[in-house]
């Protein structure tokens, strides 16, 4: 079987919703990724831009230190470093003599200005290399920094920070992009490399200003999927509800069973929704009771049929086929329990003549009368019924033979009192019984066959009377 339409609506609404919040914390990922970066490069051009800047006003400004270079290869320079046991000085040179302050100034300023921490990391092998020959010169160029393994720390030391700036070549963020480190390469006279400063910034706060949008965006997308599918989802559960509830209704209908009905009729009175659905169902309503009217019509028509198979059209007595259907039922109960019943066979007299002389019609009418009295004068658990033309059966259970002789005499003297009004003539008969009552006979063909013999008696001895069959009178009757 293939997948359910309900699993498959989940499926597709989760799958939709998982898209949809991928796609937009993917772009939102971007959206921050790019803020960072293009923040960290403000930040940087920033920091080289003050420091830049402040280094060309010491030299140019008023110089606090001016000596003679002892090895004069530089005559003229602007923006000229050298090494002294106070640290770097920056400056320019003119006639081989320097003018300048000491860089420090450049760093507190450029870190005043962009609130950063800074510390100048100097190579431990350089500043020895270039102390030597001269007494004194490493002690007192230690003093008040730090040493750590082949570095020379000055200013803000921070043994965390320390170990990435081997890795860093001009900027990164490191500790998680919560610090953003700036390096700068220290160059003295004659191209020396004695270390290099470095300014420390916290970019934390900043990390946070630009990832709050984002992550807010993320969260308030992920909600609105989720709303979204929900709501999807609960639309789509109703109309698969709604599928389901048709399928199992048009698979009762298909077993005629209609107690559905009234449910769908109620659904659509109280429905607000005028959609493709409520279409559908009230198609199948329709449908539903156009299918039962039928099948009501149908049965009405079969019992009508049955009737008519089983029914006399012109007396509504019973027909021969439907007496012999009762009466063998009747007989195997009599039989069993071991009680008389008992069988009239009726016939009119000289009823050839009455249709000769006045026509079928009257006969017709005679026919009725006699059915007539046949209904009135028999019980409602007897069975009438017209046998033949104008011969009829009546079979009367729990009957002996007495019994059966009053109710024959009885329909005798009724049908005599029958009289028909034909064009202001009044025309009146009578009918000769044979009864014939069960002896241990097998058959129901059997009894009528006797109840016929006694008939047949009752002609041949004058007519208008109840004979009695009796073993005597079968002898006299095949004699
Ligand atoms: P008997 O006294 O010996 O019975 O004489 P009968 O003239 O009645 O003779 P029989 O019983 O043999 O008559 C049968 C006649 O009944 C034959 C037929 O014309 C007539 N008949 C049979 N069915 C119908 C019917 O449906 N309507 C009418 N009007 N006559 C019928
Ligand atoms: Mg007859
Ligand atoms: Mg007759």
């Amino acid at each position: 079987m293939g997948m359910s339409l309900r699993k498959r609506l989940i499926l597709s609404a989760f799958s939709l919703s998982f898209t949809l919040s991928l796609v937009t914390v993917l772009v939102f990922v971007v959206m921050a990724v790019r803020d960072l970066r293009s923040e960290v490069d403000r930040t940087y051009r920033d920091i080289v831009r003050a420091f830049t800047y402040s280094q060309k006003l010491l030299g140019e400004g008023v110089p606090e230190v001016r000596f003679v270079l002892e090895d004069c290869k530089v005559r003229e320079r602007k923006g000229y470093m050298v090494l002294r046991e106070e640290g770097v000085l920056v400056g320019k040179v003119e006639d081989c003599v320097f003018y300048g302050s000491p860089l420090r100034r450049a760093i507190d300023f450029t870190a005043q200005v962009n609130h950063l921490s800074w510390m100048v990391v100097y190579d431990k092998d350089v500043i020895m290399r270039l102390s030597e020959g001269k007494e004194g010169f490493m002690d007192r160029f230690v003093k008040d920094k730090v040493i750590e393994r082949d570095h020379i720390v000055e200013g803000f030391y921070d043994p965390r920070i320390l170990p990435e700036i081997g890795r860093i070549t001009g900027y990164s963020l490191i500790n998680r992009y919560r610090t953003l480190v700036v390096e700068y390469p220290l160059i003295i006279e004659g191209s020396i490399p004695v270390g290099r400063v470095v300014f420390v910034k916290d970019f934390s706060e900043k990390l946070r200003e630009i990832l709050i949008t984002p992550a807010f965006m993320v969260l308030y997308s992920i909600l609105v999927v989720v709303v979204l599918s929900s709501v999807l989802l609960l639309l789509f559960n109703r109309i698969v509800r709604d599928i389901l509830m048709l399928r199992d209704m048009t698979m009762k209908f298909k077993e005629l069973d209609f107690s559905e009905t009234d449910r769908l009729a109620n659904m659509l009175r109280r429905a607000k929704a005028r959609d493709e659905l409520y279409y559908l169902k009230r198609a199948v309503l329709t449908m539903a009771q156009e299918l039962e009217t039928f099948i009501n019509r149908l049965q009405d028509e079969k019992n009508r049929f049955e009737e008519l198979a089983y029914k006399d059209p012109l007396t509504d007595l019973d027909n021969r086929r439907s007496f012999i259907e009762k009466a063998q039922a009747m007989l195997e109960y009599a039989r069993r329990y071991n009680e008389p019943i008992s069988v009239l066979m009726i016939d009119i007299d000289n009823f050839k003549k009455v249709n000769d002389t006045y026509g079928h019609d009257v006969g017709d009418r005679l026919l009725k009368a006699l059915a007539d009295v046949i209904r009135r004068s028999t019980r409602s658990s007897d069975v009438a019924a017209r046998y033949g033309g104008e011969e009829f059966v009546v079979l009367l259970p729990k009957t002996d033979e007495k019994g059966a002789e009053l109710v024959a005499n009885r329909i005798r003297e009724e049908f005599k009192k029958v009289v028909l009004d034909v064009d202001g003539e009044r025309i009146s008969s009578t009918v000769s019984i044979g009864v014939a009552t069960l002896r241990g006979e097998t058959s129901i063909d059997d009894l009528i066959k006797n109840a016929d013999i006694a008939l047949y008696d009752a002609k041949r001895k004058g007519k208008d009377r109840t004979v009695i069959f009796k073993d005597t009178v079968e002898g006299q009757g095949q004699g």
